[in-house]
């Protein structure tokens, strides 16, 4: 059914079906005409010789010398008769012998051996006289059946000749045609798939100026617009975290600084607030720096071995206080010994993320567990909450930037919305992947998989 949704299928059907009827139209025309002439031939024939008989008969007056009427030649297909039809002279026609005469028509008469066109012309003796001769002309219409049918038979075999060199240059054609379309949607389909904009459509410097190449090259144009755009954003957020990051830090220390100096609730609150604050843009500024380096290729790893256990128990420690703070217990569950390849201080971030998510949206009491796995061709590391969880509407879109589930609630929790989209790249970057699976009340489980 997919195949009949394709424009070229659709054209090349089309133009098929067309062809088709064309051919047959003409061919059935030609095969009728043929016939038409042959048959006006054999009238014209018998006529002219019927009439060439009956003027020498009648120039002669004479009956009885009609063996010097005419010759051989003359004679052929006609034969002259008594008025009570005994055979006097010509080319004795048995075939259509019995048929009655029948004065000045030209008529077709079937008999045993076939179809026959006859013409009478009877010369009566003297004018008014009902004794005289018939002179009889006949020929077969047999020539012209068989042209009618050779001719459907030319037909019959032509047809489906012409149809298999339609359909192949059809084909050939179309398909030359509709390359560049392929190009274009190859390429797309390798933008989508591969999220690399730098892509663009083949363009062969043989291929002919039509549309097609007009609309690749408008595309090639477009595509490097956007790409162009792409690169000044990336750019700006670089330049705005790198431009964001002194400042911030000094406004975190000067806010520690007085939180040191207050001297009542209230300043220790205010001073409290700053800190908090400031921490979290320091978050989102380095988060925003590390994104803006993936997406220009230049966060570098700095690859080391790296003890998966002590990494996570790291991590957990760290956490320590947050999960405290929602009487939420992390159990680390990793054997010892798995080992694997990794940026030690991002994977060591990513752990603190996907921990700190599940405390952030766990339940009171509730737990946080991290385990891990090393199979012949992965290490996989598993972070999972028995807090809210996701709706599967939100699943797929919690890895976008800056995309919280609940602005609101999320607001109070201090979310930026970046914390899922870092975890995943630098998971990337490491040649991984990570996947979430979640039931909404029940919790979440993410898992990340490290191909070594
Ligand atoms: P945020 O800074 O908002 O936590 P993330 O990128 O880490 O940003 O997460 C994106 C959204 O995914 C969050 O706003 C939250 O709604 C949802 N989410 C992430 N982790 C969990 C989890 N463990 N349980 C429930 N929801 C989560």
């Amino acid at each position: 059914m997919k195949r009949l949704t394709s424009i070229k299928t659709r054209i090349s059907i089309w133009y098929t079906t067309l062809m088709l009827l064309i051919m047959a139209f003409v061919l059935l025309a030609v095969g009728a005409l043929s016939y038409r002439l042959a048959i006006d031939n054999i009238e014209n024939d018998i006529k002219l010789k019927v009439s060439q008989i009956s003027n020498k008969v009648g120039a002669r007056k004479s009956f009885d010398i009609f063996h010097q009427v005419g010759s051989d030649e003359e004679f052929k297909n006609v034969s002259i008769y008594t008025e009570t039809g005994e055979y006097v002279v010509g080319q004795y026609l048995y075939d259509v012998a019995s048929v009655p005469f029948a004065r000045d028509v030209l008529r077709r008469a079937k008999v045993d051996s076939g179809e026959y066109i006859i013409y009478d012309v009877f010369k009566p003796s003297r004018p008014g006289d009902d004794r005289g001769y018939w002179i009889r002309g006949a020929e077969s219409v047999n020539y012209a059946n068989v042209l009618g049918n050779s001719v459907f038979a030319i037909i019959i075999s032509v047809i489906p000749i012409m149809l298999i060199l339609t359909i192949l240059g059809g084909y050939y054609i179309t398909r030359k045609a509709f390359l560049p379309i392929n190009g274009i949607i190859k390429t797309a389909d390798n933008i989508c798939a591969e999220n690399d904009i730098k892509q663009r459509i083949p363009i062969l410097p043989s291929c002919r100026k039509d549309e097609l190449y007009n609309l690749s090259l408008t595309l090639n144009n477009m595509l490097d617009k956007i790409e162009m755009l792409i690169e000044t954003e990336k750019q700006f957020t670089s330049d705005a975290s790198h431009e964001l990051r002194t400042p911030v830090s000094v406004i975190l220390a000067q806010g520690e600084y007085l939180l040191e100096l207050a001297s009542n609730d209230k300043e220790k609150e205010l001073a409290q607030s700053i800190v908090d604050r400031s921490n979290q843009m320091s978050k989102l500024v380095s988060s925003l720096l590390l994104l803006a380096r993936v997406d220009r290729s230049r966060q570098r790893l700095a690859e080391e071995t790296v003890d998966i256990g002590v990494l996570v128990d790291i991590a957990a420690e760290s956490m320590k206080n947050a999960a405290e703070s929602k009487n939420i217990t992390i159990i680390t569950n990793v054997p010892d010994g798995i080992i694997c390849t990794a940026d030690e201080f991002l994977l060591l971030s990513v752990l603190t993320n996907l921990i700190g998510n599940g405390i952030k949206y766990g339940k009171e009491f509730g737990k946080v567990e991290v385990s891990a796995v090393k199979t012949d061709y992965s290490t996989i590391i598993a972070v999972s909450d028995d807090g809210i969880g996701i709706s599967e509407e939100h699943l797929d879109k919690i890895w976008g930037r800056f995309y919280r589930v609940d602005n609101v609630r999320n607001d109070e929790y201090g979310s930026s919305g970046l914390g899922l989209a870092v975890v995943k790249s630098i998971v990337e970057l490491h040649g991984g992947r990570i996947t979430a699976e979640s039931t909404l009340g029940q919790g979440s489980v993410f898992t990340i998989f490290l191909n070594n």
